[in-house]
């Protein structure tokens, strides 16, 4: 029955070809394969006699096809396996099966005893390296990678087809795929061996292959570049952050380039490389290996990194007492959503490199725009002078603000480089502009608690975290404090939802008894962050403008943590259609890649800045990066990328995943209320859900969380006993999915220790 099956299909085959005959020429084909209980006809394959291929030849000859014809079958048997090829998929060749015998006895001398090992096998095409290497050691883990979408679906069909149920097949370019596996690597990702089919002709040799190879094998699976080494020169290196200690690296070379990977490898750092030649004699499978002292002499860096980092570096926001009895992750690449760190682990950046990154690390379009601004000038000062891209990106910001808010009244640019400088400056501005328009006495601020807005002095006395803020008390410039809209745990005793916005009316009162002193009112849109991911309820934001507006009042928007598409609009002010007379951008801004920031004015505030030179209405006040050319470049390529990958719509679903997660948590017994604005939420902890009694800051139950999680290759960084979520609005679902699986169970564990 299949070799009528396979008849059927490899006639209709021939008949595509336009043979005429072709139903004859498939019984020919058959019957020697058949005799032989093989289908793979290649030439130089040695089972195969002198007259089958003479009479092969004459086939192939009439049809002017001299190459693969295991197409024909759409499947061929490899090392005992039955393997399904097609189109776009490579088909394993006889030196791929010479790779697998000599995979399998290198790994049956390489470690002896019951060890699990792991393998991976790079560029796997129809899976069959992989498949192989699963069923020879069925107690390993197999990860097949491949780029194309075709070839993992039908390796994943081959692997069911052979009943190998240890492999796994992924689709990314080369290590990426495997990058993002979040098992417990223990110290690194370590593979006992890896192998790589790549492609490895050269582009200009494409155009020469037999117009049915082009047809059936995709370019892209051919193609190694100019001098057909692309794939090694990215294989060889990176492949060493991957191999465990003895591991080995085995890959297929091309006829002629085994001297030149050779040299790559030991260039690499391998300790040796043999040259295995296949039936017709072209040296054509490389092994590289590591020497023990090789993989030491990296042990040793790191551990010598991590000294030197806890003798020279003081952290930020870190009781250095215990990070120096810590090990310290220490990142060396990022790419995606994630982060590696100097022994080869990946993390997935659940907070966004602290709710700075966009588009994920390494993303193209920034990195070639600030390559391209580098060699331009990377920076001069806008003390004097202006330069082109901070020129180009005021003139975006302004549009974008319009296009958002149709229109907004912010019209004017003032750059700085992180977050408390933009809210320094916004502060500094609403000060002076009472000053310079002779209105005397506004001299004090109104903001919330809860709130923060960075760690300069300014912005330290309008912030309302008591354990950031508190030590600093005598050096802070007069503020008054109106409540925190926290429903949860309100600051008035009133109940969430029929309160009628009490804290509004606290915050009336406020403007009421002080508006003569009060030269501007900071706050946090829609979202207090680093006070603990707190949303406030529909109506405050517009209700806060309102109270400026009738006290005149600036209304500073510290956007710094909410700008640039976090909560789900371009700014959070958005959600109630508030524009404030002054607003705080950041972080977002570059996509996470350079510091910069912005403090916007209305024309208004400006104006007032206007005079003699003599008048000393000057704003003094400016750093020396301000307005980094490098800086607004990154961040133009960014903002020509929120246009380019609709972002906004893109994050839509993301938001709903993590709003049904966010419910989901909301049913376990320790967590008391959970929060969300677009793509920012937090899962606040409680030791008691009834009476919301809280953990004990020094129980560290935030981190306990964090620590389970980042174990299991995510990084997250939690606010006391809420659990951030952030992560890059780039995430994918299916690592979305991931960064909330492995929290939810970080969160189960830590508070309900139960096994992850
Ligand atoms: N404002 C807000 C709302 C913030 O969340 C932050 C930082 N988390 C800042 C200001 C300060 O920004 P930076 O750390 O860049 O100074």
């Amino acid at each position: 029955m299949k070799a009528l099956e396979k008849l059927g299909s490899s006639a209709y085959m021939l008949e595509s070809f336009g043979i005429d005959d072709a139903r004859r020429e498939a019984e020919l084909i058959l019957s020697f394969c058949l005799e032989k209980d093989r289908v793979t006809l290649y030439r130089d394959n040695p089972l195969l006699s002198e007259s089958i291929l003479r009479k092969i030849d004459e086939i192939l000859q009439r049809r002017k096809i001299r190459e693969p014809l295991q197409y024909i079958f759409g499947q061929t048997d490899f090392h005992g396996l039955t393997i399904k090829v097609g189109h776009g998929i490579l088909i394993p060749r006889p030196e791929t099966e010479l790779l697998v015998e000599e995979a399998i006895k290198l790994i049956s001398n390489l470690k002896s005893g019951d060890i699990k090992f792991r393998f991976l096998d790079l560029c796997t095409g129809s899976g069959a390296i992989a498949i192989a290497l699963a069923k020879a050691f069925p107690d390993s883990d197999v990860f097949g990678t491949d780029i194309s979408e075709i070839a993992i679906k039908y390796a994943g069909e081959n692997a069911e087809i052979n009943g190998t149920k240890n492999v796994t097949f992924l689709q990314g370019s080369l290590f990426e795929p495997v990058q993002k596996l979040r098992w417990d690597y223990g110290l690194r990702p370590a593979f006992d061996l890896i192998t790589a089919n790549p492609p490895y002709i050269r582009s200009s040799d494409i155009a020469g292959l037999q117009p049915d190879i082009r047809e059936w094998e995709p370019v892209g699976a051919l193609d190694g570049g100019e001098d057909g080494l692309d794939y090694y020169r990215a294989i060889i290196p990176e492949a060493r952050n991957y191999l465990d200690e003895g591991g080995a690296l085995l890959f297929e070379v091309g006829a002629g380039q085994a001297d030149a990977v050779k040299k790559m490898a030991a260039d690499a750092g391998y300790l040796d490389s043999s040259v295995i030649k296949d039936y017709s004699g072209i040296e054509r499978i490389l092994i590289a290996d590591m020497k023990r002292e090789q993989k030491m002499e990296i042990q040793d860096e790191n551990v010598c990194m991590e000294e030197l980092d806890k003798k020279y570096i003081w952290h930020p926001f870190t009781q250095m007492k215990e990070w120096r009895e810590e090990m310290p992750v220490i990142i060396s690449e990022g790419r995606d959503c994630f982060i590696k760190d100097i022994y080869g682990r990946w993390y997935l950046d659940g907070v966004s490199s602290l709710w700075v990154n966009i588009f994920g690390h390494r993303k193209k379009e920034i990195d070639e725009a600030i390559k391209a601004q580098i060699d331009r000038i990377a920076h001069s000062t806008m003390l004097g002078l202006s330069n082109v891209p901070a020129v180009r990106l005021a003139g975006k910001l302004i549009h974008l603000l319009d296009a958002s808010f149709y229109p907004s009244s912010l019209s004017k640019v003032f750059y700085s480089d992180n977050g408390s400088t933009a809210v320094e400056a916004g502060l500094k501005m609403a000060f002076q502009f009472w000053k310079n328009r002779g209105v005397d006495g506004r001299n004090a601020f109104v903001c919330l608690n809860n709130g923060y807005h960075g760690d300069t002095i300014g912005a330290v006395s309008v912030g309302g975290v008591d354990i950031f803020h508190e030590a600093f008390g005598p050096l802070l410039f007069k503020t008054y404090k109106a409540p925190s809209p926290y429903c949860y745990r309100c600051e008035l005793g009133e109940k969430s939802g029929d309160c009628g916005l009490a804290c509004l009316a606290e915050m009336d009162k406020l403007l009421y008894a002080h508006s003569g002193e009060i030269a501007g009112l900071i706050i946090e849109p829609i979202i207090q962050a680093a006070g603990g991911m707190i949303t406030s309820p529909p109506g405050y934001l517009k209700g806060v403008r309102e109270l400026c507006s009738k006290y005149d009042i600036i209304m500073i928007a510290d956007e710094v943590a909410t700008g640039f598409g976090r909560t789900g609009r371009m700014f959070a002010c958005e959600h109630e259609q508030v524009v404030p007379d002054i607003m705080c951008l950041s972080k977002g801004i570059t996509g996470g890649y350079m510091p910069l920031a912005v403090t916007l004015a209305t024309d208004d505030i400006y104006n007032a800045f206007l005079g003699e030179f003599q008048d000393l209405k000057t704003f003094f006040h400016g750093h020396s990066y301000t307005g980094n050319p490098l800086a607004c470049a990154a961040a133009l390529a960014c903002m020509e990328l929120f246009e380019k990958e609709s972002v906004l719509d893109n994050i839509k679903e993301k938001i709903a995943v993590l709003g049904r997660w966010l419910q989901e948590m909301l049913a376990r017994p320790h967590v008391g209320d959970v929060r969300q604005a677009g793509l920012m939420a937090g899962v606040e902890l409680v030791r008691d859900k009834k009476t919301k009694e809280s953990y004990d800051w020094a129980e560290k139950m935030g981190w306990k969380v964090a620590y389970q999680a980042r174990d299991k290759g995510v990084f997250i960084r939690p606010l006391g006993n809420v659990i951030v979520i952030m992560p890059p609005l780039s995430i994918s679902l299916q690592n979305l999915e991931k960064l909330l699986d492995v929290t939810a169970s970080g969160i189960m564990y830590a508070t309900e220790e139960r096994g992850l």
